[in-house]
């Protein structure tokens, strides 16, 4: 952003006038305690925003280059006299610096804009911190969870939520209405004991993908020992040929679509589980146990991870003819042929076999890709409620179905053959259609006209055994009422 542009208010109270509202926050004048990189995006912005900006600084004219012209950077105690609300952009460990300043910042609205280094790493959180230093003072957490960058770069970027909690409902409308004017969209997280957990929000990592990142490893790790055993160790000790080339591209291509086939598959199990629960007990109202309500709560995950597989297995997949064994493979097999004399190596069913699998893998990665497009906020809430359910379910279970048909075409009619069990072990591909098939299976009973009615009106809030009221009218025109079981 220019010189210029930082200098031009792109929300002037004018512009909100035009549209017939108006920004009470808009214009008033916003104090910023220091100048760093967060103090600095957040002046460029609120003069974007519209409002007056003085930013507090122990060095103002070493800091004075680094601020739009429209802010006016001063001393920290002049800055804090002339805003009402004073935004502090400084680290906890130096807010007792700051207590000098504490007369002036009495009655004052002080919002905590900072994180920690770690996960609940003091007893207190900052903010309750800063409101202990500053007791006249009232004290608002937010804007913690955006980054300076994110700030800076506009609404049209980043994450547009700004989690706000303080102890004065006063205090925490002023900041979510000057939020609101910077673009944001203010959520109140309530009282200052939840500061806490808004603090420990930017620290967290990808709390949601543990346990389908641990899942999907797992599976990998299992399927890709038991692809080692079959493709390097089995011909090792048997015929005392080394395949250990086939580690990188060949062991790991036949691992990752075991686990994508697999892990699709439990995407759905849990709504399979789920529903038999349901019928089982003949209500919805039954909480399901904690495991099966994790399960369903990470369906979005799994399925993601199940698509990132069958992605890398597709790329693996396009680059196998461009190996060295593939080339020197092909060159042997077509001399022995020429040796043999073997003119017409043409086989109609393999022909085939491969067209359909290849062609029917390409569908169910282009399902797969649309799932995950489907799976993003920005599309997600674009869609109503029967659209998104008609995708990740309706389209979700026929990708599955289509990768079952890819599993087969792939094995043929490998199952039956003696060759094919290395160590007594199936292939690979019979192991994974266990959990897809009980999944249609299910699905497939499910879709009973007998169970689906009954599923539908457990759904609709019809409970087995429960006693409900109704009310008659009598010969005579009265109403007499009685209890009959809905069962009936
Ligand atoms: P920074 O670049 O290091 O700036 C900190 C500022 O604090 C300095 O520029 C300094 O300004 C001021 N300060 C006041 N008293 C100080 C003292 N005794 N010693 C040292 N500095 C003092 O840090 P920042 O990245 O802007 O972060 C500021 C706060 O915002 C932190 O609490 C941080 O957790 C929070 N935050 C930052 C981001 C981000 O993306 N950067 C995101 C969310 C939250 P003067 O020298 O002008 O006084």
């Amino acid at each position: 952003m220019s010189g210029g542009d930082m200098a031009k208010p792109l929300l002037g109270q004018g512009s909100m006038e035009g549209e017939g509202r108006t920004a009470p926050a808009a214009g008033r004048t916003v104090g910023v305690l220091g100048s760093g990189d967060f103090a600095r995006a957040l002046a460029i912005r609120l003069v974007c925003s519209g409002f007056k900006v003085v930013v507090g600084s122990r060095n103002p004219k070493r800091k004075v280059g680094l601020f739009p012209s429209a802010a006016e950077v001063t001393f920290q105690a002049e800055a804090v006299k002339k805003a009402d609300v004073i935004f502090v952009a400084v680290f906890r460990e130096h807010y007792s610096t700051l207590c000098d300043l504490a007369d002036v910042l009495a009655g004052k609205i002080l919002v905590d804009v900072s994180n920690n280094t770690e996960i609940s790493h003091h007893k207190e959180s900052n903010a309750e911190y800063l409101s202990s230093l500053f007791p006249a003072s009232t004290v608002v957490k937010g804007f913690n969870v955006v980054s300076a960058w994110t700030l800076q770069s506009g609404a049209r970027d980043g994450n547009k939520q700004v989690l706000i909690c303080s102890n004065s409902p006063e205090a925490k409308r002023t900041v979510a209405e000057i939020a609101q004017v910077m673009g944001f969209t203010p959520v109140d997280m309530g009282c200052m004991s939840s500061a806490c957990e808004i603090e420990n929000i930017p620290l967290r990592l990808l709390p949601a993908w543990k346990i389908p990142i641990f899942l999907s490893l797992g599976l990998f790790l299992c399927f890709f020992t038991y692809n080692l055993i079959r493709q390097v160790i089995h011909p090792y000790i048997r015929e005392q040929k080394n395949k250990l080339y086939k580690i990188p591209i060949e062991v790991v291509n036949t691992t990752l679509p075991c686990v994508a086939y697999v892990m699709l598959s439990l995407v759905y199990l849990p709504g399979v589980l789920a529903a038999c629960s349901q019928l089982y007990h003949g209500t919805k109202y039954r909480r399901f146990p904690d495991w099966l309500d994790q399960w369903l709560q990470h369906r979005k995950q799994i399925g993601l991870l199940s698509f990132f597989c069958a992605a890398l297995h597709a790329v693996y997949s396009f680059c196998l003819p461009m190996r060295r064994s593939h080339r020197y493979q092909l060159i042997e097999t077509a001399v022995k042929q020429a040796m043999e004399k073997k003119m017409n190596v043409w086989v109609e069913e393999e022909v085939w076999r491969m067209e359909i699998y290849i062609s029917v893998g390409i569908i169910a990665l282009g399902l797969l890709s649309l799932l995950a497009i489907t799976s993003l906020p920005s599309v997600s809430n674009s869609l109503n409620w029967r659209e998104f359910s008609f995708v990740q379910s309706t389209l979700g279970f026929i990708a599955l179905v289509i990768s079952t048909l890819h599993t087969l075409t792939y094995g043929w009619s490998r199952a039956f053959d003696e060759n094919q069990y290395k160590f007594y072990l199936p292939p690979t591909y019979t192991l994974t259609l266990l959990v897809p098939c009980t999944v249609i299976l299910a699905k497939i009973i499910f879709a009973l006209p007998c169970i689906h009615q009954r599923l539908l009106r457990i759904r609709r809030g019809w409970e087995k055994g429960r006693y409900v009221k109704f009310v008659l009218p009598s010969a005579t025109g009265e109403y007499s009422s009685g209890e009959t079981s809905s069962n009936v």
